[in-house]
């Protein structure tokens, strides 16, 4: 028999999330591997869910989402970022972030159409492309020379990426796997490339309240001329800790929302009845809320990043979400980050994400040596990580 695998869909094998949290099941390690938080959400989120499991909430929402949770997300989007969203027409919500971007994919992209994107980049993005016939054009992020700092991206390789086939500007900031929070500066440069193009933009906001030491996320949807073509995914797993919900949303502009809930509506149809009326709970948390989720998680990322140094691990330290990146070629002479990932259960008992697996071939080798811990850990797991990960000197 041949493949059975259709063509488009050929090299996506089976995600590194999985096969990294079945090692370290399978091995007893520390997961700093796949990025979910091991300490629960806040009380009002996870009590709401509780209360509507059991009552009409358990059947099929309305199509677009519960009239509460789509306005809890446009109060929420406007209160963040000053812009404003017509809960009927231009809120949709979706099974998490990761159907947001398959459906737009679907949704927006003819056969060879092109997305410019920047690598590394969340694993889901090229197989979306993939399976909407379209075509990736990766643009690098470069890291920190001297391993501080932000990555960040080459105005000319970004614009010599665009073709007349592009039709999706897909961004992701801030930023898995590097951390990086996108500047006003860079955004700038995106919206002028969107608008003289005239790309619809996709913008992947999940980790936009997961920003640290007085960074800030701008959403590209809101500089000039940006909010029309632009759709805003995010989703609500990183914010209230609970990634196995998958309630994910789109804003933007009525008639892209349009396409993406047609293609959306024939995915999934709907999703997560009870934990919809949690979220929006969640959502109408007082500011104060969200700011102390991102001072928590500092917290925790300057436990690793410190624990790391102390064991002698060069790391970027990153400017928002769950992740810090290691330069591994101290610990692993020949400086192959997926062979000293798949090794490290073994050598110290502790699993982590090669950063090589956010990149197409094209850019693979920049990220060859790099690694990803994630931080959203409990005190004890991340000081057991550091302690084990002391014996790679
Ligand atoms: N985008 C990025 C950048 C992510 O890191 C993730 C992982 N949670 C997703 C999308 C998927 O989000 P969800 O779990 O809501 O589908
Ligand atoms: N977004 C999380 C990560 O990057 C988990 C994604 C997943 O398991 N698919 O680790």
């Amino acid at each position: 028999m041949t493949a059975p695998l259709a063509s488009r869909l050929r090299g996506f094998g089976t995600t590194i999330f999985a096969e990294m949290s079945a090692l370290a099941v399978a091995t007893g390690s520390v997961n700093l591997g796949q990025g979910f938080p091991d300490y629960p959400g806040p009380p009002e989120v996870l009590d709401t869910a509780r209360a509507a499991i059991g009552t009409g909430a358990d059947q099929y929402p309305p199509g677009p989402g519960i009239p509460e949770l789509r306005a809890a997300v446009a109060d929420h989007r406007e209160r963040s970022t000053g812009t404003a969203y017509d809960a009927d027409t231009e809120v949709l919500v979706t099974a998490g972030a990761t159907e947001a971007l398959a459906a737009a994919m679907l949704a927006l992209l003819e056969p060879g159409d092109e997305v410019v994107l920047f690598e590394p980049i969340y694993d889901s993005y090229s197989a979306s492309v993939a399976m909407a016939g379209g075509v990736v054009r990766p643009v690098p992020l470069h890291p920190p020379a001297d391993g501080t700092g932000p990555w960040t991206f080459d105005e000319a390789e970004l614009r010599a990426a665009v073709t007349p086939r592009t039709r999706i500007l897909l961004v992701n900031s801030p930023h898995n796997p590097t951390g990086t929070v996108l500047t006003r500066d860079e955004l700038a440069v995106l919206a002028d490339l969107a608008t003289g193009h005239d790309l619809t933009v996709v913008t992947d906001e999940v980790y936009e309240h997961l920003v640290f030491d007085g960074a800030r996320h701008v959403s590209l949807a809101t500089l000039p001329g940006m909010r029309e073509r632009t759709l805003v995914v995010s989703s609500a797993g990183k914010t209230f800790n609970v990634t196995g919900w998958k309630v994910g949303w789109v804003c933007g502009p009525a008639p892209l929302v349009a396409a993406v809930r047609t293609a959306k509506q024939f995915l999934t149809y709907v999703n997560a009845g009870p934990f919809q009326p949690a979220v929006a709970a969640g959502l109408r948390l007082p500011e104060d809320w969200f700011a102390g989720i991102a001072r928590d998680l500092q917290y925790r990322r300057d436990v690793l990043v410190t624990g790391l140094r102390d064991a002698g691990l060069p790391v970027i330290s990153p400017q928002a979400t769950y992740f810090a990146t290691v330069d591994v070629r101290g610990v692993q002479p020949d400086g192959d980050g997926l062979a000293f990932c798949r090794a490290l259960p073994e050598r110290v008992g502790v699993v982590a994400v090669p950063t090589v697996v956010f990149y197409t071939p094209e850019h693979a080798a920049l990220g060859r040596h790099l690694v990803r811990f994630a931080f959203c850990k409990s005190d004890a797991v991340l000081a057991e990580a550091v302690e084990r990960l002391r014996r790679l000197a």
